[in-house]
């Protein structure tokens, strides 16, 4: 991971590391995705993580990108279907991923900083 990166991992991840930071990365807009996994599979580095629903574990998964991970290619954020991928530039993106994030499996973001979830607005 790049030395300054921001955030710590929560999950042991067996995955191969980019070679250099990105000009810029995609975060998911939480709010917007339906868990339909059709950016999973464009993704050229396995990037994209499955996150489970945050009223039930089993419905309505929503997925994340791991940003230390993420090469900035773009596919992911022109096929997502629903329009809830945007592409930043990478500090800018680092910055906005735990606002726009509803629910985090990948990363140990600060609770106070993410998007305040569904549960805790019903
Ligand atoms: S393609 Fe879009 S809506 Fe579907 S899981 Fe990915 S981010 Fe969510
Ligand atoms: S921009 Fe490319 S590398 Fe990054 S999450 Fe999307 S598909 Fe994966």
């Amino acid at each position: 991971m790049d030395n300054d990166f921001p955030y710590r991992y929560k999950i042991e991840v067996d995955k191969a590391t980019r070679a250099k930071e990105p000009k810029q990365t995609a975060v998911i807009d939480q709010t917007g995705c339906t868990g339909c996994e059709a950016c999973i599979a464009f993704c050229p580095v396995d990037c994209i993580e499955i996150v489970p629903g945050p009223e039930h574990p089993d419905f309505m998964k929503l997925v994340e990108v791991d940003l230390a991970r993420c090469i900035g290619c773009q596919l992911c954020a022109r096929y997502c279907p629903w329009e809830t991928i945007d592409m930043w530039p990478y500090e800018e993106g680092l910055e906005m991923a735990p606002r726009l994030t509803i629910r985090s499996l990948v990363y140990d973001y600060d609770p106070e900083q993410m998007h305040e979830s569904a549960e805790s607005r019903s």
